[in-house]
């Protein structure tokens, strides 16, 4: 089983599925040669992906182009279908953040192809997340910034009211589809910036006033 932990407690919580979202700030779409798309793009990774901040990524060897990816990541309380804005904004228990590592080359193949982004997306150490923080302990707002730096130098940083889909948004949509239950977590997608990294690395990332999450890349 795979555990997210909170911020200042040694509560844990057993994590369902995780569910992301792909293409949802307007300059990352763009920046991978894609339209902005109407609606938003959904895949899943598996929980056995799941490593928390500090860990290492373990750089698969079947893959020559790995990149991060910073969200802003979203912890469901309780079981939703078909919710309403207000049942979505009342299944959100927890805010934290997580590095979306992608398999680039096996994902841009993957498109050409049609073939599913099982791998690169769901390939062992690929979900990095951070310490969660109830949101009975804090508003977010929006007005936060989620940025993130490779060896020191930032490569993200975005207001998260460039989202696309907000929060709410997202989880209504989700809902819409395929019910949401308590413990899944939801990526909410990466503003642009995204770019390769390779093993001996230092990912840290945060969002302004909420949570960090950092990372080191290793060999297979
Ligand atoms: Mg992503």
């Amino acid at each position: 089983m795979h555990f997210i932990k909170f911020k200042d407690s040694e509560e844990k919580k057993e994590i369902s599925k995780i569910v992301c979202v792909g293409r949802n700030y307007a300059d990352h779409a763009i920046e991978l040669g894609n339209e902005v798309p109407d609606k938003p793009v959904l895949f899943l990774k598996p929980a056995s992906a799941v490593i928390l901040s500090g860990q290492k990524v373990i750089h698969p060897k079947f893959s020559n182009n790995l990149h991060h990816e910073v969200e802003l990541v979203l912890l469901i309380g309780k079981t939703i279908k078909n919710a309403s804005s207000a049942e979505s904004e009342e299944a959100i228990s927890a805010y934290g953040m997580g590095l979306d590592m992608t398999l680039r080359d096996l994902q841009q193949e993957a498109i050409k192809t049609g073939d599913p982004w099982t791998i690169s997306k769901g390939f062992d150490t690929s979900a990095v997340l951070s310490d969660f923080v109830k949101k009975e302990d804090y508003t977010l707002t929006l007005d936060e910034t989620i940025s993130l730096s490779v060896n020191g130098i930032v490569k993200q940083n975005e207001k998260l009211n460039k989202l696309l889909y907000g929060p709410i948004a997202l989880v209504k949509y989700i809902s819409s589809l395929i019910t949401l239950e308590e413990g899944d977590l939801i990526f909410t997608g990466t503003p642009a910036g995204v770019g390769k990294v390779v093993p001996g690395d230092r990912l840290s990332g945060s969002i302004s006033g909420l949570v960090s999450v950092s990372a080191v890349i290793a060999e297979e």
